[in-house]
């Protein structure tokens, strides 16, 4: 078997799967992970109630830790301004390094009052509910009236975390707020079923006459919405509930305004008009100004590439070659601008190449494809000799970093199920890093 290693940074499905493909191919891969625990937005963004969905992912994930050519380093941050940096990895020579990191960095609106208590990005958010450290401990109280800015799969997850499975008092009101109309909806039906019940009808059927004849204008006819993208309108819940869920349509939030306490009191918005654009809809912000009274605002609005990572960064994400021979390939080599050059066997995949993009199945198939180049580039590439994950492990660990092992992730997993079970519950998660180390036990204590 070929002993040189090959770096994977981030163990999200991304980074897993095209480790399970390089480690078929014969290589021994190292895999470094922020987080203790692998799994990425399936273990710290899916819906904390697919226990199906994320126990089938947990399964896989194991076995890729399992097999025996790769290793595993986790609670390692990758990041150009901390002690385990991009040319730190490389100085230990491996054979290439795949950058599977996700999209770590934060959309900013920059909003007057953007910081004000209360506002939150979406990602934050999720990670709070699906108790990532230090998310998991970090105050994300949530208020009676509620906005959240985007109209996707994300904004549906965190509406039914806030009106159905949050502990504690739930919102009266959790409003939508989107720059687009009622057709340009952005969720699956199928996520929407899950709160559609929360959806007030009266409320929604008097946004959907505010709007029409901005919509009319491109040719959308909101007698029609029922027969597309609002199912549910044919119907009604059986009772009124407890959280209303409204659309506040055509608006782009231009400021925050917040009371003495610093918690956001009130959003503004512009209100749009919507303009065609060859097939779809654009739109087009007008001067006409209203506000909401919300004490809580959340920006499900996608992510963006960590500029802190340390890899060339150009609008909004990270530099990748561009040949119009081979664009399939050069579009996961990492293109350095500064010397005009393809960074030498450093690629990226899955939401660190094309951030928010895609479910699970569609990171997997970016991961493997990438992966297939990766492995024709390793064809030729120059064997190096590279130290031992173990050498690399000790070093970490005797300059203070509480680096675990994969041995160290499945004594974790034992220790949480026997919580689980002790606490009669479905699943238990340690909510900080120093309770997941302890739980591992002294060997990684530095
Ligand atoms: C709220 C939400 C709900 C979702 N629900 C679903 C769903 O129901 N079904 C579905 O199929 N998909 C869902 N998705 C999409 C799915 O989670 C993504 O498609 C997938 O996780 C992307 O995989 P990735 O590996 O590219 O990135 P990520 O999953 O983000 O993994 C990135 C990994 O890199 C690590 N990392 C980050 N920075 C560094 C660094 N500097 N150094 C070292 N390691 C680092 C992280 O610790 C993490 O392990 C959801 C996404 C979100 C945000």
């Amino acid at each position: 078997m070929d002993q040189a290693t090959v770096y994977v940074v981030g163990a999200g499905p991304a980074g897993l799967f095209a480790a399970r493909k390089i480690a078929t191919a014969g290589h021994r891969v190292l895999i470094f992970n922020r987080d203790v625990k692998l799994g990425g937005l399936a273990e710290y963004g899916i819906y904390p109630q697919k226990f199906h969905m994320k126990n089938g992912l947990r399964k896989q994930f194991a076995k890729i830790l399992a097999m025996p050519n790769v290793d595993y380093i986790g609670n390692a941050r990758v990041r150009s301004d901390e002690r385990l940096t991009i040319g730190e990895l490389r100085d230990w020579q491996p054979k290439a390094m795949v950058f599977a990191v996700g999209a770590q960095g934060t959309k900013k609106l920059g909003l007057a009052g953007e910081d004000s208590k209360g506002v939150y990005s979406a990602k934050d958010f999720v990670y709070h509910y699906n108790r990532l450290p230090p998310f998991a401990s970090q105050d994300f109280s949530s208020g009676r009236r509620v906005a959240i800015v985007g109209m996707g799969n994300v904004m549906v997850d965190i509406a039914r975390w806030l009106m159905v499975d949050q502990p504690g008092e739930k919102p009266d009101e959790v409003t939508v707020v989107a720059r687009r109309g009622p057709f340009e909806v952005k969720f699956d039906r199928k996520e929407f079923d899950e709160i559609e019940t929360f959806l007030d009808r009266a409320l929604f059927r008097e946004e959907l006459s505010r709007v029409a004849e901005a919509v009319r204008a491109v040719g959308q006819d909101v007698s029609q919405i029922a027969e597309t993208t609002f199912p549910w309108m044919k119907t009604e819940p059986d009772s009124p509930p407890k959280s209303k869920l409204t659309f506040r349509f055509l608006a782009s939030p231009v400021g925050i305004e917040s009371g003495e306490n610093g918690r956001i009191e009130r959003l503004r918005v512009v209100e749009n008009v919507l303009v065609r654009d060859g097939e779809s809809t654009r739109p087009k912000v007008t001067d006409k100004e209203t506000s909401l009274e919300v004490d809580t605002l959340i920006f499900a609005i996608g992510d963006l590439a960590d500029p802190t990572l340390g890899l060339p960064y150009g609008k909004n994400s990270y530099v990748t070659n561009s040949d119009p021979a081979e664009p399939d390939r050069a579009a996961y080599e990492v293109f350095d601008p500064a010397s005009g050059k393809v960074l030498d066997g450093v690629f990226v995949v899955g939401w660190a190449r094309k951030a928010s993009e895609g479910l699970v199945g569609k990171a997997r198939f970016d991961a493997e494809q990438g992966a297939g180049h990766i492995l024709k580039y390793l064809e030729g590439a120059e064997v190096k000799s590279s130290p031992s994950a173990e050498e690399i492990l000790q070093g970490m660990r005797s300059r203070g970093i509480e680096a675990v092992t994969k041995e160290d992730i499945s004594r974790l997993g034992q220790a949480e199920a026997q919580q689980a079970e002790s606490l009669g519950l479905p699943e238990f998660k340690f909510s900080t890093n120093e309770e997941m180390l302890r739980a591992i036990g002294a060997k990684v204590a530095s």
